[in-house]
């Protein structure tokens, strides 16, 4: 809506447009419309910042492993629900044939060997893929791209952020492709061959052999080291089409596949996420007055710039309060703590996926709070928050487990041993 009072954003303080902001970032399971912060938040943080910042932690972080194994279903509902994927650099499965090749984890933590041809010394091909993948579709896509009236490879570049793509033009000479022309562009074309490079590993060989590969998304990719022949490659891909058509492949199931995921990840996105969460669980549950106070600018700095993120600390410890909650629910607790002249260090402690508990320090001069605790689970299985404002409450609804040790003690005390009988 238009911000008509003129009041400004809860976090850049500027008055612009607001838009709804998710409590509980959506697309970790918090997607419940009863749990949204509204007229607090511009769109600017929102989309600008914001949802860049939490599409990176769930598809390239820590977290980003518990969500693809654990969370059937990311934003929306119903048939428009979208799945958890995840950002890899790289995602290989190792076969027996071809040593390591592309591969893609989806929800559920499930490996797909993609469709390829490897690369197999000087001349050989060889086709690979998971068995529920369309060979036949695979094979007309490289066709159509390789045997186009100007075949097209595009390379990504990155230039002071900005990106652009390097488009090389090749054409058949009745034997081979051979380059015709190359130049850069804005946007890259639709139909083409995205070239990546196959890192070089300790000893400096490539760890694997070259493919051309499909994504799940679509795009054909040769990844293959930089000093690589590209022409000759794509030349006996064209060829090997036809060979491959007549040749149907039977694909075996792999038990037990080994999978290698490579990411990379942005260590400050961690603790702003989780920062953010706790701003936002703040102004939900003490109101906006209170998340205002200027107790809170220096970790709203933080989590709309990135520099100086509140420090992670690990809280996992035999009595975490969080014991009790079962591992499909993420937990977020802001509690209180009274310092120095009346003031008060608020903090966050949350536990995402079952991981470990983390605490972190959101104020440290902040003012009375209205209450002493706010409490959120979030199961993210169901996109279902349920809200505590006491740990009372919370320690009824989920009541900690003690821990092993304990147990075996209170057990041993209670059934003393008996004095020996004498006869
Ligand atoms: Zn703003």
């Amino acid at each position: 809506m238009l911000n008509e009072e003129r009041r400004p954003c809860i976090y850049c303080g500027k008055v612009r447009t607001f838009s709804n902001e998710h409590v509980f970032p959506a697309g970790l399971g918090g997607d419940d419309h009863r749990f949204l912060l509204r007229d607090l938040v511009c769109a600017v943080c929102n989309t600008e910042t914001f949802s860049p910042l939490e599409l990176r932690f769930s598809r390239s972080s820590p977290a980003a492993l518990g969500r693809i194994f654990l969370q059937p279903t990311g934003r929306g509902r119903g048939k428009k629900a979208s799945i958890p994927t995840i950002d890899t650099r790289e995602t290989t499965v190792l076969t027996e044939n071809f040593g390591a090749v592309e591969a893609e984890v989806t929800a559920t933590g499930t490996p797909t060997i993609l469709m390829q041809f490897v690369f197999d010394g000087a001349e050989g091909v060889g086709v690979t893929g998971d068995a529920s993948i369309d060979t036949a579709d695979f094979l007309a896509h490289i066709e159509s791209v390789l045997t186009a009236d100007r075949p097209l490879i595009v390379q990504k570049l990155t230039s002071e952020g900005r990106k652009q793509y390097l488009v090389s033009e090749l054409r058949w000479n009745g034997e081979r492709l051979v380059h015709a022309s190359q130049e850069v562009m804005e946007k890259p074309p639709k139909l083409c061959v995205w070239r990546e490079l196959l890192e070089r590993g300790p000893n400096g060989e490539p760890n694997r052999r070259p493919t051309l590969f499909r994504r799940r998304a679509g795009q054909l990719v040769l990844r293959a080291p930089a000093d690589a022949d590209v022409l000759a490659m794509l030349t006996r891909a064209r060829k090997a089409v036809p060979i491959v058509r007549g040749r149907p492949v039977t694909m075996t199931p792999i038990e037990n596949p080994v999978v290698a995921l490579s990411m990379s990840l942005h260590p400050n996105d961690y603790a702003r996420v989780l920062a953010k969460i706790g701003v936002n669980l703040v102004a939900h549950s003490f109101g906006e007055d209170y998340v205002r106070h200027h107790a809170f600018k220096a970790v709203k700095r933080a989590i709309l710039t990135g520099d100086r993120p509140p420090q992670l600390i690990d809280n996992s410890t035999p009595t975490d309060p969080f014991h009790g909650v079962p591992a499909d629910r993420h937990v977020a607790m802001v509690h209180f703590q009274k310092g120095r002249a009346g003031r008060f260090h608020v903090a966050l402690s949350i536990r995402l996926y079952g991981g470990r508990t983390t605490w972190l320090l959101l104020a440290d001069r902040a003012i009375r709070p209205p209450a002493l605790e706010a409490i959120l689970v979030v199961d993210y299985t169901t996109h279902h928050i349920e809200e505590f404002n006491n740990t009372t409450q919370f320690v009824m609804a989920y009541p900690p487990s003690p821990p092993i040790e304990y147990t075996r003690q209170v057990t041993a005390d209670r059934y003393p041993r008996l004095p020996p009988v004498s006869g």
